[in-house]
């Protein structure tokens, strides 16, 4: 009888390509199976427990199951789970992101991050009229075509000619493509600790200096904080003094259901106004969803500046473990990469029960105790001496 990851590998295969709906989610020869997840922890398919250290890249700040998350969607989901009509959970959402972030003034909701960067793009085109977003090599904005790297196929080239890349860090690379493009460029997009690009934490004096540049050259400054929002109470920017004009949220602001949302200026966002002339008309059938702003209420709520900090020293704590063992990682707080040789490790992980991003990401969760987080160390450690035998 083959296993049951197999068994459900097999029909995928034949139903799906590759058998993969989530290219992110792929590891050879193909992925376990979850069946649920309780706290920190996660059971596949064919019974193995691990601890949950990919938290669905990051979105799981509370892990699996969370009780008071479980218990508010289901009171919220038992009036009813979607209307053509708002809520008021969408109102105290964005009331709650307009506190969180000091002042980002309005909001709007979406059902991933994706999604979060293709408004905040259009926002930035509408209020400027200008069509160029410079984004930086390596840096992952979701799967939109005009968010993806150059080099991605199925891009008409139409798209690929509104966007201009750059190497992260570069200044002077910037300031050429500004002035190359006079009174073109819209936005210039950037992720403070870009995942793909290895997550280490933008440079203090590029990003002053960045932020310098878009104003002289009047361009929109858009930060992409889907994944480093968790980082501080009001997102990773604050911590570089940034006011950004735009702003993509997604990820832990969903309390663990799909979510996006953009943030910016009233007269950023004026354009969206169904008052506006002309406005920008963006639907979403199932945009800010009242049982995801309600989850995500609770999980923000709860997610207070003492847990933040805590949950933070704790990836601190983790991260300088794991360096004083000689295990090469970057991130900061509750993000951790580990740099991984092998992508084959990945599995050596999973077998050492720890599930972490298919790149070495490990995300923190509030629910992990001291014991999962010395068992963590333990694995990573133990894996990567493996590794350099
Ligand atoms: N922006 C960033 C910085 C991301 O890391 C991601 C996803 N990991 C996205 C956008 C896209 O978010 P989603 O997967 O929810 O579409």
């Amino acid at each position: 009888m083959p296993r049951i990851d197999e068994q459900l590998y097999h029909r995928a295969l034949r139903v799906m390509p590759g058998g993969n709906t989530r290219s992110t989610l792929f590891v050879a020869p193909h992925p376990p199976y979850a069946v649920s997840g309780k706290g920190a922890e996660v059971t596949d398919a064919d019974g193995h427990i691990v601890i949950d250290c990919n938290n669905n890249y990051t979105a799981l700040i509370h892990g699996h199951a969370d009780p008071e998350i479980l218990e508010i969607t289901a009171a919220v989901a038992a009036g009813g789970t979607a209307f053509g009509l708002p809520t008021r959970y969408e109102v105290e959402m964005a009331e709650l992101l307009r506190d969180r972030t000091a002042g980002i003034e309005q909001w709007r909701f979406c059902n991933s991050g994706t999604e979060a960067v293709m408004m905040l793009m259009r926002a930035a085109r509408a209020a400027t009229g200008r069509d160029l977003i410079i984004r930086f090599q390596g840096s992952y904005h979701g799967t939109y075509d005009g968010a993806v790297s150059l080099s991605a196929s199925g891009v008409p080239a139409a798209t690929k000619d509104s966007v201009i890349e750059v190497p992260q860090g570069d200044l002077a690379a910037v300031e050429r493509a500004l002035a190359a493009h006079p009174a073109q460029v819209a936005a210039v997009l950037i992720d403070l600790m870009p995942n793909r690009a290895g997550l280490t934490p933008a440079d203090p004096g590029f990003v002053a200096g960045l932020r310098d540049l878009v104003r002289t050259h009047d361009v929109l400054l858009a930060v992409d904080e889907v994944i480093t929002f968790r980082l501080e109470y009001g997102g990773l920017h604050t911590r570089y003094g940034l006011t950004p004009d735009l702003i993509s949220l997604g990820k832990v602001i969903g309390g663990g259901f799909p979510v996006g949302a953009v943030g910016g200026s009233a007269e950023v966002l004026s354009s969206f106004n169904p008052l506006a002339a002309g406005p920008v008309a963006w639907g979403g059938t199932f945009s800010a969803n009242p049982v995801t702003m309600a989850a995500g209420l609770c999980a923000l709520r709860r997610f207070t500046p003492e847990a933040i900090d805590n949950l933070n020293s704790r990836g601190d704590e983790l991260r300088g473990r794991l360096r004083d063992a000689g295990v090469p990682v970057n991130g900061s707080g509750s993000l951790i990469r580990v740099l991984l040789p092998n992508p084959a490790q990945w599995w050596d992980l999973y077998r050492a029960g720890v599930l972490a991003g298919t790149n070495g990401l490990l995300a923190l969760s509030t629910p992990m105790t001291s014991d999962h987080l010395s068992a963590i160390a333990d694995a990573v450690i133990g894996v990567c001496a493996t590794t350099s035998d």
